[in-house]
């Protein structure tokens, strides 16, 4: 018997890898809608040989390229959303700097958040990005964009009449995902309570429907949300949340800490990941000790 497992894409930029991925999830595994994944979650049942597909962020490939791979296939899945970015029209911030030059960027982090350079030489400069505050991350694209003079990106998500027309073709279930993408950990308590809130109420309102499912940003159970976070949601009537911690699905797992397997093209770990789960599971356990110590490293300097 084939274990479960819940898979997460984000980008999809070429639709013959997403094709082969999809096709090769399908003749593995039963894929399921995440009504199924939470009446087999709410009833305790041991999930056998079961495949939920998750997307994050709205990216306009989603729309593109893997929607119409979907509907041919028939194939359903559920995606986690800003409302505030897709009605805005606007960027996640990681879209935003993706193409910045490294070293303006990371001048001016230091020079910002008043590091040692020396201290900081070694960590990576997306790790501190991840244990600041959002504010703090807008404010310094503000000042690289200033310095710079680069103008905001133009938009890379779906717009809302996207939204809408996947969300009506009844394969696509919507879920919340943040307003502004935060790291929840790194927030002040009412910050991540009006992140988490405002992104389900303003979902629910932009597509008359009530939301029910949310995906953490960045994901990670260890680093990146809290028990702070699962209160939140369960104030907003959430009934599933996804983690990106790369395990299998177990039966009585915990509803508001879902593992997922993310999966990328031209990433040759995806087949090994979903192979070779358990021993993936203990490599993937050293990158997030080691990514975790250097986040450590970050705060004690900055707080
Ligand atoms: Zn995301």
């Amino acid at each position: 018997m084939r274990k479960s497992v819940i898979v997460n894409f984000h980008k999809v930029d070429d639709q013959h890898w997403f094709e082969q991925e999809i096709l090769a999830l399908k003749s593995r595994y039963r894929l399921i809608a995440i009504q199924e994944l939470e009446e087999i979650q709410s009833t305790g049942k041991k999930p056998k040989n079961l495949c939920h597909i998750t997307f994050d962020d709205g990216d306009q490939t989603f729309y593109k390229i893997a929607y119409p791979i979907l509907v041919k296939h028939q194939v359903p899945v559920s995606h986690f959303v800003s409302p505030k970015i897709i009605s805005e029209r606007s960027n996640f911030w990681f879209q935003e700097t993706e193409d910045y030059d490294q070293q303006t960027m990371r001048k001016i982090v230091l020079k910002e958040l008043n590091l040692n350079p020396e201290k900081v030489a070694k960590i990576p400069f997306s790790i501190i990005l991840k244990c600041l505050t959002i504010k703090q991350i807008h404010e310094l694209i503000r000042i690289y964009q200033e310095q710079t003079n680069t103008p905001p990106k133009p938009p890379q998500n779906m717009s809302l009449e996207e939204l809408k027309e996947v969300n009506a073709s009844g394969l696509v279930t919507i879920g919340a995902h943040t307003m502004n993408h935060p790291i929840l950990k790194n927030e002040p308590d009412q910050s991540s309570e009006e992140e988490i809130s405002a992104s389900i109420q303003e979902l629910a309102k932009l597509l008359n429907q009530p939301i029910h499912y949310f995906a953490y940003p960045n994901g990670h159970s260890k680093m990146d949300f809290s028990d702070r976070e699962i209160n939140f949601l369960k104030a907003q009537n959430i009934r599933l949340a996804f983690s990106t911690d790369p395990r299998h699905l177990k039966q009585g797992d915990d509803p508001y800490r879902l593992p997922r397997m993310g999966l990328s093209p031209r990433n040759p770990m995806n087949q090994l990941k979903l192979r070779f789960g358990a021993n993936w599971e203990l490599v993937r356990a050293l990158f997030t000790k080691s990514a975790l110590n250097l986040r450590n490293q970050v705060y004690d300097m900055i707080n």
